[in-house]
């Protein structure tokens, strides 16, 4: 019998084991892919997820793995106007190729059990009575279950989540590249809005740039239904991101791909599983907060998880007190989110926030800072663990 099962070793649940770990509970960490592995990402990471590193005890080797520090960011409206503003903090670029594995190698330092190319089907149970579960076709038991499985997932259609029933338009695509542009990008990120969708150029390690995309699946069908005929046809329209991708050339194989993102809100809990990361609520990817967030999700719910483990929180006080801790932690700034991705996709709106970020610079500061926590750490971690107890 496990203390904790966590299904999904992405930032959310490699952070939460490691901090149940580090409790002495006994934890299950099961990822079904094997590391390294790519992943569709726009991999900036904004000031707050330095804090969460900070208190895992691994910003140091994320540093050494080449994380790459991020001071500007430069929005583009899609005729090409551009805006800079200084992020209130640094932020850091580093490859989910590398970062998942190092988190998921402290988890298992930290002693973790960690099991990989092992998929979690079949969750059963409750807080209550307990939970069993298929680990790559072996039955396990757990005395509580943490979702940290991603924005969507088949366990989504087996656990009956609501948020299924809506369709999204939403498609995202992903590769390095490198070239003379990815010097001049040195410590900027770079938004540009365009026709069908929004790209993100980010610096990543090895002096690489991470090109991501989210677009209206349309805009990929109208182009053919390839990502690089999308990003020719219509995202390129954008001059400024086709000044930039002029002398940038791809070096991943293939672009990593994702339909149906799910920026709908989603219920934290299915049943008695208890959702942490994207399967909580996944934050508009223009927001780059999305790894944050996962992380805050794991701090948040550790020190209640930890509490319902020991008998000092039963199984209604766990539920009750994760369900408003995340709403008053990120309801907000999922609310923001959703608008600002919304007026992205509309070229006239992009247009208007692009030149009225340009013309009043604080309002570009209060959505950067409102669309993601805070950044400074070491105090926010004690205070988060008090505030959720
Ligand atoms: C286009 C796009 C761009 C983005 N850009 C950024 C950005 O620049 N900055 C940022 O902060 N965020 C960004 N995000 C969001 C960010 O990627 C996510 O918020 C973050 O990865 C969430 O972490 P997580 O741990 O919740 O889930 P994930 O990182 O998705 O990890 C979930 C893990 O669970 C595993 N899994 C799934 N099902 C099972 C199962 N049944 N059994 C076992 N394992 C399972 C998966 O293999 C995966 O490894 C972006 C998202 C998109 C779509």
């Amino acid at each position: 019998m496990y203390d904790a099962l966590v299904i999904g070793g992405g930032l959310a649940g490699c952070s939460v084991a490691l901090q149940l770990a580090r409790d002495d509970h006994r934890v299950l960490l099961a990822e079904q892919a094997t590391y390294p592995r790519h992943k569709l990402c726009g991999e900036f990471l904004s000031p707050e997820a330095q804090a969460s590193f900070e208190r895992l005890g691994v910003l140091e080797a994320v540093r050494r793995k080449g994380a790459r520090p991020i001071r500007t960011a430069r929005l583009t409206a899609p005729t090409g106007t551009a805006t800079d503003h200084a992020l209130p903090h640094a932020a850091l670029g580093l490859s989910r190729y590398e970062l998942d594995r190092l988190l998921f190698q402290a988890a298992c330092r930290a002693g973790a059990e960690g099991r990989t190319g092992a998929r979690v089907t079949n969750v059963q149970g409750t807080l209550k009575g307990g939970f069993t579960a298929s680990v790559d076709g072996e039955t396990v038991e757990a005395r509580l279950v943490l979702g940290a499985y991603g924005r969507r997932a088949r366990l989504d259609r087996a656990l009956e989540r609501p948020f299924l029933e809506q369709q999204t338009p939403y498609v995202g695509f992903k590769a390095h590249y490198a070239g003379p542009a990815a010097r001049s990008l040195d410590a900027t990120i770079e938004l540009h809005s365009a026709p069908g969708g929004y790209c993100g150029l980010s610096p990543v390690e090895g002096d690489r740039i991470n090109v991501c995309w989210i677009g209206h699946v349309d805009a990929l069908t109208d182009s053919g239904g390839t990502p690089t005929e999308m990003l020719r046809q219509k995202l390129r329209q954008n001059p400024a991101l086709d000044e930039r991708l002029q002398t940038l050339t791809r070096v991943s194989d293939a672009f990593e791909a994702v339909s149906q993102v799910p920026l709908m809100p989603k219920s934290r809990f299915a049943g008695d599983v208890c959702m942490i990361g994207d399967a909580a609520g996944m934050i508009a990817p223009l927001c780059g907060d999305g790894m944050a967030m996962a992380l805050r999700t794991a701090d948040l719910v550790h020190p209640l998880a930890s509490d319902f483990l020991a008998g000092r929180r039963d199984a209604a006080a766990f539920r009750g007190a994760y369900r408003s801790g995340w709403t008053r932690r990120f309801g907000r700034r999922m609310r923001l989110g959703r608008w600002v991705n919304a007026a992205a996709f509309r070229p006239g709106a992009a247009r208007m926030l692009v030149h009225t970020c340009r013309a009043v610079p604080p309002l570009a500061r209060w959505l950067i800072r409102n669309t993601r926590g805070r950044a400074t750490g070491r105090a926010t971690g004690p205070r988060l663990a008090a505030a959720g107890r």
